[in-house]
Parts: structure tokens; sequence; C-alpha cells
């Protein structure tokens, strides 16, 4: 019998931990274990907000996948995942090649998601890789450089930030902290800046705990952001956004954050989705293809009340290292022991820009720098799950 092939799609959160379990459980000559990433490195994207306002640099949500894969064990290929085809078993990359497989891993992450907002695609930046928050970064520099080289223009010193959920609500942090080193930088009156906030719901972080969505906002408003509840945006143009009340904003700069669906790749592959995201079973394969599991942000999973759990990196880890597991198993031959996968939710923890955060762990409510100190020591745990005590001293900044 020849050695079975799996193949993992995206070196994200969900793709990473499945190949470092089946790295650690399986020996040589059990499976030929193909990773395919976009990149080489594998981005913490539970950061990104931070390189994207200019607090950190980019490079520091980096992880050399040659660093924590044991590429005598796993094949290691730079490639973008372009289809795949389930019937025929093989996965296409951009440069032709194919890529057959006995079991299929697919981790490819999510995408920004729009409603079809007109505009939305082609005029805002979003938060979702090393490239898209070196260009935000970039462009809020170049827009103060530019004010400077053209007083009047308010709008380049303008800013949106299209919704308020986590990602909106912790970038807005980190940008909150960044705006004043920029008036330094290019003597402009902070007075004169705007940044905006447009939410549709009639809270920020719909659905979480009023306490800490209001310490949140207090903190948030304190370093200047403005809030728009209850007030969609409805169309964007190279000029601003038209917000559902009829308000115009002039702006340069918007930042969605309104929501992610699942990758495109795996709707035009034929897959059946709700917004793009698989809906999985027990043991995260996909309807109708057994060899076929779906893990992260491309997997919907729902609670005991039927309610979709929200896609998250604590989710994607512990879903990976589930089905490292069950994989491992399917390889030996030991079906009988697959494990079901039940989420064990651990709690939310939201950064609101330098020492500050705010969030629940289990039940309890944490704010300020507790939570900030709660958040980094989680960050730690990631970073020493995946590469050990080096990589988690290396990276974490206390
Ligand atoms: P990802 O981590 O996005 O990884 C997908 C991988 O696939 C990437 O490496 C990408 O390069 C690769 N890829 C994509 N397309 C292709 C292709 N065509 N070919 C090859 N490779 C491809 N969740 C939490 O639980 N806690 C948090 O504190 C938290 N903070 C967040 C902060 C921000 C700013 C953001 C944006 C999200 C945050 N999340 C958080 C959500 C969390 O990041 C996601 O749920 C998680 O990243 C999903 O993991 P994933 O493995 O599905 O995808
Ligand atoms: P989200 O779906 O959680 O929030 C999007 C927000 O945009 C919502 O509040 C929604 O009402 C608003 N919105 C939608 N359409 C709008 C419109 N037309 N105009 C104005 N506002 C609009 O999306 P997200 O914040 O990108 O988060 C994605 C996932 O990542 C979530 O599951 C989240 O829990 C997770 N995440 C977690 C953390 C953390 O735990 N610290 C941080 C970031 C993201």
């Amino acid at each position: 019998m020849s050695t079975p092939k799996i193949l993992i799609l995206g070196a994200g959160y969900g793709g990473l931990l499945t190949t470092l379990g089946l790295q650690q459980r399986l020996n040589y000559n059990e499976a030929e274990i193909t990773l395919v990433n976009k990149h080489d490195y594998h981005f913490i994207t539970t950061w990104l907000h931070e390189p994207a306002a200019g607090t950190a640099p980019a490079d520091h949500a980096r992880v050399d996948l040659h660093k924590i894969i044991d590429t005598n064990k796993v094949n290691l290929i730079k490639g973008t995942v372009e289809s795949i085809d389930p019937k025929a078993q093989s996965v296409k990359l951009a440069d032709g090649k194919e890529l057959p497989y006995d079991h299929l891993v697919i981790g490819l992450g999510p995408e920004p998601e729009t409603f079809g907002i007109e505009g939305l695609r082609e005029h805002a930046f979003s938060i979702r890789s090393i490239n898209a928050v070196l260009q935000i970064r970039e462009h809020i520099e170049y827009m103060f450089a530019k004010y400077k080289n053209e007083p009047g223009r308010e709008d380049y010193i303008t800013f949106v930030v299209g919704g308020a959920g986590f990602t909106g609500i912790e970038f807005l942090g980190e940008l909150g902290d960044r705006i004043p080193e920029l008036c330094q930088e290019f003597d402009v009156d902070p007075s004169l800046v705007k940044i905006y906030n447009v939410e549709a719901a009639p809270t920020a972080l719909p659905g979480f705990d009023k306490d800490l969505v209001d310490y949140a906002m207090n903190i948030l408003q304190r370093k200047g952001i403005e809030f728009r509840l209850n007030t969609p945006i409805k169309k964007c143009t190279p000029d601003g956004v038209e917000l559902a009340t009829g308000e115009f904003i002039k702006t340069k700069t918007v930042v969605w954050s309104g929501g992610v669906r699942g990758n495109s790749i795996v709707e035009k592959s034929g897959f059946e989705v709700m917004r793009g995201r698989v809906k999985v079973d027990e043991y995260l394969r996909a309807p109708g293809y057994e060899n076929v599991f779906v893990v992260g942000d491309c997997a919907l999973i729902f609670n005991d009340e039927g309610r979709p759990y929200p896609p998250t990196a604590q989710i994607a880890i512990q879903e990976g290292e589930n089905l490292a597991r069950n994989l491992s198993s399917i390889v030996r031959g030991e079906k009988i022991s697959l494990v079901p996968f039940v989420p064990a939710l651990q709690g939310t923890l939201a950064s609101l820009g330098k020492g500050e955060g705010m969030g629940l762990v289990g039940t309890k409510k944490v704010f300020g720098t507790t939570a900030a100190l709660f958040k980094k020591g989680s960050d730690l745990r990631y970073l020493y799950k995946i590469g050990g005590l080096g990589l988690a001293l290396k990276k974490v900044k206390l």
C-alpha cells in the first residue's frame, strides 16, 4: 500500500496547528504531509491591528515557517491555491502545479465580508494580511505628509473605521495611540485630526457584555474616537463614505472591519457554504467528502442552541489540534478512536491600545492593565505551543 498523502492548505492558526500536530504524532513513513501557504511565514493575525496603525513593526507578527516546521517530515510549498477538485482529489496552484491528495485539510482563512456595499471592495482597506497592513500604515503616514503640502485638505487627516466588532475596536485602540505621534512627527494640530467609527448596530461590540463595551468605548472616546452608532455605511467612494443617515464623511482612508466570510476558493470549488464557510460535521469533515476537512474561519460549527460560533483564532487552534489527532488515527486505520470536536471557550480579550484592554477570562470580567496582561499571557501560550520558549520570549513584548 502506498503512503497516504495529506495535503494542508493554509498555514494560519488552523492549518499550522494541524501540521504541527501531525508532525509530532506521525512517523516519517506513515504519511506524506504537504503544507501549502501563500508565504513562507505564518502571521499572527491577532496582532495585525498594531502594524496596521503603525504601533508595532509588521515583521514582529511574522513567524518563519522553516523555523517551526520539520521539513524532514513536512513538504513545505510556498504557493497560492487556485482551486480544489474534491472529486478528482486534486488541488491546483496558481503556477499550474497540481497536487493530488488522499486527505485534504482546508485552512485558507477569511476574506472581508462587504455585504455587496458599493465601493467597499475597491476603495476601503482591510486588516487581513502582512501585506495589507503594511499598505494601511504607509497610507496613513502618506496622508499626513500630503496634508502638510496641501493645508486645508482635512479629508487627508480624517480616518473612518467601518464596523465596531473586535477588529475595529482593537484597531481604533492602536490608531488612537498612533495619531498623536504622527501629529508630532508631521507638526499637525491634533485637534484637526478626526477618527470616526461607524457601526450599524445600536452599540459597539453588539452582543458583548455591556460593562465591558462601555469601558472600551470610554477609553476610545478619550483617545479622540467619535462613534456613529446605529448608522450603517451605505457606500464608499474614492472621496469618502456615505452613511444611511445621508451624511457624507469626506476621507481618503476607510478601514473596513465590518465582518468576515470564508475564503472564496472554497465556494468556487463547489463546496456547499454559508457566507463562504462550510458547515462541517463533528469530525470537521465537509458534507459529502469523508476525506476533506475544514478548519478555522472556513469552517462553520454550531453550539447546542444552534447558533454559529464566531470565527476566532481560539477555535481555529483547537480545531487544528483535534484534527491532527483524528487524522493520525485515520492514517493508522484506527477510525474507532476518533474524537468529536467540541470547542472549549476560554473567554475573549481585546486590546485597546498600549497597556489597555478588556474582556472575559472564563466568565470573569477584566479591565485595563489586568486585561492587557491576560492577553499577553495568551499570546505567550500560543507562541510557546508553535515554537517553544525561544519563540515566545523573542516575540512577546512585556
Ligand atoms: P488565517 O489565520 O487567516 O490563515 C489563513 C492562511 O491561509 C494564511 O497563512 C494565508 O496566507 C493562507 N492563504 C490564504 N489564501 C491562500 C491561498 N489562496 N493559497 C495559499 N495560502 C493561502 N481571534 C481570537 O480568537 N482572538 C483574538 O485576539 C483575535 N484577534 C484578532 C485581531 C485581528 C486584527 C483580526 C483581523 C482577527 C483576530 N481574531 C482573533 C480572529 C482570528 O485571527 C481568525 O479567526 C483566525 O486567524 C482564523 O484562522 P485561520 O487558520 O482560519 O486563518
Ligand atoms: P464582526 O462581524 O465581529 O463585527 C463586524 C461589525 O461591523 C459588527 O458590529 C457589524 O454590526 C458591523 N457592520 C456590519 N455592516 C456594517 C455597515 N454597513 N456599516 C457599519 N457597520 C457595519 O467582525 P470582526 O470585528 O472583523 O471580527 C471577525 C471575527 O474575528 C469575529 O469572530 C471576532 O470575534 C474575531 N476577532 C476576535 C478578536 C478578539 O478576540 N480580541 C479580535 C478581532 C476579531
